[in-house]
């Protein structure tokens, strides 16, 4: 049985004053609540810790350098992000892939730094519109899957999220049939490469445009266990709602 996780990832926001979101999130937190996520920015994650205080919510990093320390002038390290106290960490997210230049080879070698480190990855996938446009949705998940995990992928290192690009902080989504459609070849995919069992427990994270309001009608989607969720987690509020609807 997989456990249901909900991860939010706050970007480049945040600071001191937002932390009373965390105390606001931990306030409202159903009794049995899913695996809960939150990945602020690193300078965050030490005070973010503090609040947390004995709370069910896990931390996380949204990026990781492949070497463990060395002359990286604004890099950040998995063994750093785990010192800080991450337990997970974001990697090949599309802003990232986007805006740095990172190939599925430099998210694989991410990936073996955050599994050295004990950390698990959250590896992020998904097309652009372009690429949905001309049908080639699965084949660049395919892809994306097959370049950027590295081969000694478990249950308990892996998350795979697939993100369309054209869907991060848009407002727009796939449609149910569409999401189901990725959602079950990512899971015939990893099951193809690593085998029943452990395909079927890593964890499959849908991510674009979750909101209070689609939560759970995206959450009712096969192979769906749980969302990335970025604009809509930064308020306690919103993402409360979205924990909630797991
Ligand atoms: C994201 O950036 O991972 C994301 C899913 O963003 P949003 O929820 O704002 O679309």
């Amino acid at each position: 049985m997989r456990r249901k996780l909900a991860a939010g990832n706050w970007k480049m926001n945040g600071g001191s004053a937002e932390l009373t979101e965390i105390r606001h999130l931990t306030g409202v937190l159903p009794d049995s609540p899913p695996d809960i996520l939150i990945c602020p920015p690193a300078t965050l994650i030490d005070r973010m810790r503090s609040q947390i205080g004995d709370a069910p919510v896990a931390l996380g990093g949204q990026d990781c350098h492949n070497k463990k320390s060395g002359a990286h002038t604004g890099d950040i390290s998995a063994a750093m992000l785990r010192d800080a106290g991450a337990s997970y960490v974001i990697l090949g997210h599309s802003e990232r892939r986007a805006d740095h230049g990172e190939t599925d080879a430099i998210v694989k070698a991410k990936t073996e730094a955050a599994w050295a480190e004990g950390l698990t990855a959250i590896v992020c996938v998904g097309e652009t519109e372009t690429q949905r446009d001309a049908g080639q949705a699965l084949e660049v998940v395919g892809a994306q899957l097959a370049d950027s995990i590295p081969a000694d992928a478990t249950v308990e290192n892996l998350v795979v999220a697939y993100e369309p690009v054209w869907a991060i902080g848009t407002g727009r989504t796939p449609s149910l049939e569409e999401i189901a459609q990725v959602h079950d070849f990512m899971r015939g995919a990893l099951a193809a490469r690593f085998g029943a069992d452990a395909a079927g427990g890593v964890r499959l994270l849908y991510g674009g445009s979750v909101k209070p309001g689609n939560a759970t009608e995206i959450f009712a989607v096969s192979n769906v266990d749980g969302a990335l969720v970025g604009g809509a987690s930064l308020k306690a509020s919103d993402f409360g709602a979205i924990i909630a609807a797991l």
